[in-house]
């Protein structure tokens, strides 16, 4: 495949003046994916702007970013996918828990989201290679979020929007599930939204155990696990049923102890029984990313319909070589069945996507009236 260069030779600096031109059609999820040359849709692909400082982050949770992918570029990106085979990346920024309610964090994700958008307009033709999900601010800042999610949905074509696990630190931090968060699940869920959830880079109360095993190893995938769990518990998932929610990395944990949430979590209280608890673990999207091995992909084999799994890389947060040591076994797994590949490379995730449009506005579809729908429904 042709390496398309990029056109910005400045494009990994954040933009934070200009607004963005109302969305147009050859922007939009649907209109990038009618592409029928893509064969290949990474939906787990981050992007690092210069301000992120990530080797400043690694320090603090026990990891190294491989060095050839600092500082990141699209063009890092490009020669990546090239090497992999991947058509099209969906960009997100790596999932950062702590942050605060302000104008600070406003102005942040915005830059982000600007930036992301104008990578994906920078690589459009001949056929597009990347789409993105939106970072939102601190998500304890309601109604920011539901600002950014109005203006990257209906203006920018964002794919969806990226969330971290949980949010604030410490004894402080609340998942994603909370009940300050839920006007933020109804707008999401009036749209049809899809969410890419990424289990939070955060501590546990013990340090990690050894300097192989730093939080990126042993935690965030056991974050991903409470996050989903906490949806699950508190009945949002059903609540909001119109969300579709991709787990980073097939859920971490959660194929292997969605059971043990199940019976457990009926025995502590919740109204759910062990059925019910399992049939929304059910209704999560899985993507590949760090976890393809046999032994994980049989196990989502069997807990998920098969178009509920869908491709990632995690580059480049990861070498080349990491990410297709996992693509490797995928490919092996499925070599009998290049059909069920085939879908999840590329057909799952563009059924998804396109079924939920992260549907704009109509002119008679105003929030107020939407909202009340929504309530009545509880
Ligand atoms: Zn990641």
């Amino acid at each position: 495949m042709k390496l398309i260069s990029d056109r910005k030779s400045n494009s990994n600096t954040p933009l934070t003046t200009k607004p963005s031109p109302k969305l147009s059609p050859s922007l939009s999820p649907a209109a990038i994916l009618a592409h029928s040359s893509i064969k290949r849709i990474d939906v787990h692909h981050h992007y690092f702007p210069s301000d992120l400082k990530k080797s400043k982050a690694n320090s603090k949770i026990g990891w190294k970013t491989p060095e050839g992918n600092l500082p990141w570029s699209p063009s890092t990106s490009l020669a990546a996918m090239d090497a992999m085979s991947i058509d099209l990346s969906i960009l997100s920024f790596p999932p950062i828990p702590s942050g605060s309610i302000g104008k600070i964090d406003r102005a942040s994700a915005r830059s982000r989201n600007e930036y992301a958008a104008q990578i994906c307009r920078d690589h459009l033709f001949p056929v597009p290679r990347f789409g993105f999900f939106a970072t939102l601010p601190f998500l304890d800042d309601v109604e920011g979020c539901l600002e950014e999610i109005r203006y990257t949905f209906d203006q920018l074509g964002a794919f969806g929007v990226s969330i971290a696990s949980c949010y604030g630190e410490g004894k402080s931090a609340k998942y994603v599930g909370h009940e300050t968060y839920l006007p933020i699940w109804a707008e999401l869920n009036r749209r049809k939204a899809v969410v890419f959830l990424h289990g939070a880079q955060v501590p546990s109360s013990t340090p990690y155990p050894h300097e192989f095993l730093g939080i990126p190893v042993t935690e965030s995938p056991n974050e991903t696990l409470k996050a989903a769990a906490h949806l699950v518990v508190t009945q949002n998932r059903r609540i909001y049923p119109n969300v579709k929610i991709i787990l980073a990395h097939l859920g971490g944990t959660t194929p292997f102890l969605a059971c043990r949430v199940a019976v457990l979590s009926n025995h502590m209280g919740c109204a759910l029984t062990p059925e019910e608890i399992l049939e929304d673990f059910k209704t999560f999207y899985y993507e590949t990313a760090l976890s393809a091995y046999e032994t994980n992909l049989l196990a989502i084999d069997s807990f998920v319909e098969h178009d509920h799994v869908l491709f990632g890389t995690d580059f480049p947060a990861v070498s080349r070589d990491m990410s297709n040591w996992y693509t490797n076994n995928l490919e092996m797994h499925y070599a009998n069945d290049k059909i069920k590949l085939q879908r999840i490379m590329r057909d799952n995730a563009v059924k998804l996507f396109t079924e939920t449009t992260n549907n704009p506005l109509s002119e008679e579809d105003t929030p107020e009236k939407e909202q009340k729908g929504d309530h009545d429904n509880y």
